[in-house]
């Protein structure tokens, strides 16, 4: 697997973090995106690397296409001996507020970041996967995305055009071996949500608790395996069974 790549954005902390040692420990080098905190990710690219691939942080915001291009685009371009072989559309932001006190700013950055994110991201390195003729793609798509939140509409509209988006590529690419599915956690333990009253929403959920990164990693990584090879176009939720 030496020069095949996985390239999870927001992939500094969190969930994204969990990911990219999740398929590090499956073979894969990493490309680590962030936006901003380059400490964050360094700490990650070295855990990646302790387990013996390697690691390239790469900073671009997933919400400026003009960034993606230059930075990711460059990459695929100078590293025609390199294959990213497994994309996950991680990088995601809240703005929660009730609609009629919606800035266009706020319904913006939500979008953008998700939505416009997951388009111009996987547009440069989808080619090089139908070529390839096998690849992995995974959106995270969110509860929030699937049945509705109020106070998140920017963030379910962000996420539920990712799960329409999942399924239409999905039906695209099936023949090329490039499978496409989204994974829909309910509440994670990781900064977006640590402002959250976790005890009183807990209590809401069957499992009473909120999720860990680790556990959703771990779905992640079932779909950019080989024993997913037949399951496209679908959205699984992890949530300790909060009714979707
Ligand atoms: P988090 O802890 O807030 O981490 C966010 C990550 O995304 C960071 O690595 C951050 O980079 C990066 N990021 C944010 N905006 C970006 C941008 N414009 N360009 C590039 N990178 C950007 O978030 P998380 O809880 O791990 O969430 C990860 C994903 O899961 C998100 O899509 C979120 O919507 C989804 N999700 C989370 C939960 C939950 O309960 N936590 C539930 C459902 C869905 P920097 O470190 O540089 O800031």
């Amino acid at each position: 697997m030496q020069n095949k790549y996985a390239l999870v954005t927001g992939g500094s902390r969190g969930i994204g973090r969990a990911v990219c040692l999740k398929l590090a420990d499956m073979g894969y080098n990493i490309l680590v995106n962030y936006k901003g905190n380059t400490e964050a990710a360094e700490e990650t690219a070295k855990l990646v690397r302790d387990k013996g691939v390697a690691a390239e942080i790469m900073m671009f915001d997933v919400a400026d296409k003009e960034n993606i291009k230059k930075v990711l685009g460059g990459w695929v371009e100078a590293n025609t001996d390199k294959l990213v072989e497994v994309l996950v559309n991680n990088a995601g932001i809240r703005q929660d507020i009730l609609m009629m006190s919606m800035s266009d700013e706020q319904w913006d950055s939500v979008l953008d970041t998700s939505l416009q994110g997951m388009y111009h991201v996987t547009k440069q390195v989808l080619n090089n996967m139908l070529m390839n003729r096998y690849g992995r793609i995974i959106n995270m798509v969110s509860l929030s995305g699937i049945k509705g939140m109020p106070g998140q509409v920017n963030y379910s509209a962000a996420k539920a055009g990712m799960i329409g988006a999942t399924k239409a590529l999905a039906q695209e690419i099936a023949k090329r071996n490039v499978t496409v599915n989204a994974i829909a956690p309910g509440f994670i333990k990781t900064d977006m949500t640590e402002e959250l009253n976790e005890k009183e929403l807990s209590g809401m959920i069957p499992m009473k608790r909120f999720g860990t990164a680790e556990e959703v990693a771990d779905l992640v990584g079932f779909f950019a395996s080989k024993n997913a090879s037949y399951i496209t176009g679908q959205v699984i939720s992890i949530n300790g069974g909060l009714y979707t």
